[in-house]
């Protein structure tokens, strides 16, 4: 009787559940003599997953799966039959399972998930191990310094019945769609030549839809760059303007970064089932403004700028944002890089050149590469628990 008593006192009225999304109690209930707890009320604090089939019950937890009979005071784990004191059951609809199970077994069968601490009637969920971290083992790549394997994708503008801009100051019959073809193809050897891997959106004089492009860039894309000439239209500036910008995806702010969008934009007046449809881009945007890649798109934009505008005849423009069709859907880190003005005689004869396109190319490189760098330096501060 005694014994009894002592036993009743230790049965706790609750228990305290501990894990990294939140704490919770759970009452206890000793209605068929034994303790037990709700299954349904482990469930939100545990992850836990319950399935029964007639009286066999079975009970997912993390990786461990445990095997009960309704009304048998036993349970299988792993091969291996276990007793407990008191049984499952079930009442008003739901199973409960033995505190025996919980406060002893569990913490016993997965040590490295679970601790019980008996005093407190506290059982705490440890966080899982963090994955081992990749970039520690990999050999840096001896041109790049990078580590890891990664791809871009490299978006041509234009193409095809879609000529771009036509060019004032290029090259006789030569227009916007060209030189980013040739600037693409550049940029892609020179990554290739880096050890990257590289989808290019269109390798030859093809159109390809605006929201066909970011499809590019899904599961193994780490990067989508866009290669644009820019343009001024008629007017007392046309002449004068000149120079680089990178833009990344976002609200316009400011005149010129509407006229630019909208310049871009205007691909899609060459692709029939879409014209004046308006497109779902304000859509988009919203989802995307929630996104981390716009801050990410925004490094990557801040240091191929600065690669570009060095090597550059004309103005550093410096970063800018716009609500480009192209890049709003790509999911991933993307730019929009204009190369320079082709309304512009020193611009245009840049742009026209090979010489020109070299140097662009072998620039974004540059900026992509020391981008890569830094993400992989972010992952490697928080994988191995360095300072960034
Ligand atoms: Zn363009």
């Amino acid at each position: 009787m005694i014994l009894l008593f002592l036993l009743a006192a230790l049965i706790p009225h609750q228990v305290l559940i501990a894990t990294s999304r939140g704490q919770a109690n759970i009452p206890v209930t000793t209605e068929s003599g034994s303790a037990a707890v709700a299954a349904v009320l482990l469930a939100r604090p545990l992850g836990l997953t319950v399935s029964l089939d007639g009286a066999a019950a079975r009970v997912t937890l993390g990786d461990g799966a445990f095997d009960f009979d309704v009304g048998s005071p036993f349970f299988r784990y792993a091969g291996a039959a276990y007793p407990m004191v008191g049984a499952p059951y079930i009442a008003r609809d739901t199973l409960f399972l033995p505190l025996h199970w919980l406060a002893d077994y569990v913490p016993r069968l997965l040590a490295s998930r679970y601790r019980w601490d008996p005093w407190l009637a506290r059982l705490d969920e440890r966080p899982a191990a963090p994955p081992p971290p990749a970039v520690a083992v990999a050999t840096p790549n001896p041109i790049t310094g990078l580590r890891l394997p990664h791809t871009i994708v490299v978006d041509p503008g234009h193409g095809g019945v879609d000529p771009g801009n036509p060019g004032l100051t290029l090259p006789r019959g030569i227009t916007e769609k060209d030189i980013t073809l040739g600037i693409g193809k550049l940029l892609r050897a020179e990554l290739v030549r880096r050890g990257l891997n590289v989808v290019l959106t269109r390798a030859s004089d093809t159109l390809i839809d605006l929201a066909s492009r970011p499809l590019f860039c899904r599961v193994d894309c780490d990067l989508f760059v866009s290669i644009h000439v820019n343009s001024m239209p008629a007017g007392r500036r046309q002449k004068q303007v000149n120079g680089v910008e990178t833009y990344f995806v976002s609200d316009a702010k400011t005149e010129d970064q509407k006229r630019v969008a909208q310049m871009e934009n205007d691909a899609l007046r060459f692709e029939p089932s879409r014209a004046g449809s308006g497109g779902p881009l304000g859509f988009i945007l919203n989802d995307l403004q929630l996104n981390e890649y716009l801050r990410e798109s925004a490094r990557l934009a801040e240091l191929v700028q600065g690669k570009v505008a060095a090597i550059h005849p004309g103005e550093d423009r410096g970063v800018q944002q716009g609500p480009f069709l192209v890049l709003a859907a790509a999911r991933r880190p993307s730019i929009l890089v204009e190369t320079g003005f082709a309304t512009n005689q020193k611009d245009g004869a840049f742009l026209g050149s090979t010489e020109g396109q070299r140097k662009i190319a072998l620039a974004i490189a540059d900026g992509i590469v020391a981008y890569l760098l830094e993400f992989e330096r972010k992952i490697a501060g928080t994988g191995g628990g360095q300072a960034r």
